[in-house]
């Protein structure tokens, strides 16, 4: 289906050594970089896949940003979750079209950005009011006004309380998830899920001393190592350089209350 380039726009230019630019497609500007300038009108009306020349005849590739294009490239304020997590997390915390889902703290919103865009409908606890506005912005130029219908962000301590009930989803990147536990056996439905990102294992540890007290179940901890390959004629091997840490991602499924639950059948009283 064609689908021309707007005004408006975000898009990523790539030029010949595949360098990347995150660009606002304007009508009146103009693309600048070492190698010269181009009007941004010459690809307003093209599809993606377009070529120009700069006035020095270098050549960009023009295409839409994925969503990892985007967060990676984005303005921050707090650190983001990265792309490779970001996949994770949904499956770990199987998002789904439509699932009510807290999401703390927001930060930049590049959690957010993940769980809007899988359909869900996203509550954000973010104390630091200038983040929250950051991910706010961030979710309405990469998403658009209709999908930030579906992201709400309430600047407040997270630690203190959750109002909400019956949530499907709990996602948390905050130092000290275990004050959490808590407020999550009453926010969550049953068989709800709660998934956190703590890049320390220490907070790890403590997490799942807290859920093993509570009326959680099934916890697990995964970290994801992507490695990237070096592909060349006869010279395949994975990259020199990675990524090697960034968090640990705990998951853990509301099924209390004891009695009834997994633990009371381990556990007679
Ligand atoms: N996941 C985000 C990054 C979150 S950084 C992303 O991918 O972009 C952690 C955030 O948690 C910070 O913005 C911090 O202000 C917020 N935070 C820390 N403690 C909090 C609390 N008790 N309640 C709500 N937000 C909290």
């Amino acid at each position: 289906m064609s689908r021309p380039l707007r005004h408006g726009e975000l898009v990523i230019l790539v030029d010949s050594k595949g360098r990347q630019y995150l660009v606002t497609l304007d009508e009146d500007a103009q693309f600048h970089s070492h190698t010269g300038y181009f009007d941004h009108a010459e690809l307003i009306g093209q599809e993606e896949g377009a070529t120009v020349r700069s006035s020095t005849g270098a050549r960009y590739t023009v295409m839409r940003p994925t969503l990892a294009d985007f967060v990676l490239r984005m303005p921050r304020g707090a650190q983001v979750i990265y792309p490779k997590d970001l996949g994770a997390i949904l499956v770990l915390a199987d998002i789904f079209p439509g699932a009510r889902v807290l999401e703390a703290g927001v930060g930049s919103g590049a959690c957010s950005l993940a769980l809007v865009r899988a359909g869900a409908e996203v509550v954000g606890y973010e104390i630091r009011p200038e983040f929250a506005q950051r991910a706010r912005a961030n979710v309405a130029t990469y998403l658009g006004e209709a999908a930030s219908a579906r992201f709400r962000v309430h600047e407040r301590d997270i630690y203190a309380g959750i109002d909400e009930r019956g949530l499907d989803r709990l996602v948390l990147d905050l130092p000290e998830p275990w004050l959490v536990v808590k407020h999550a056996e009453v926010a969550l439905r049953p068989g709800g899920i709660f998934v956190a990102y703590t890049p320390s294992i220490t907070q790890v540890a403590q997490l799942r001393e807290s859920l093993a007290e509570s009326c959680f179940e099934l916890a697990e901890t995964v970290e994801v190592l992507a490695r990237t390959w070096h592909v060349e004629g006869q010279a395949v091997r994975p990259d020199h350089r990675m990524v090697a840490h960034t968090g640990f991602l705990t998951s853990a499924r509301l099924l209390g209350p004891v009695p009834g639950g997994l633990k009371a059948a381990r556990v007679p009283r």
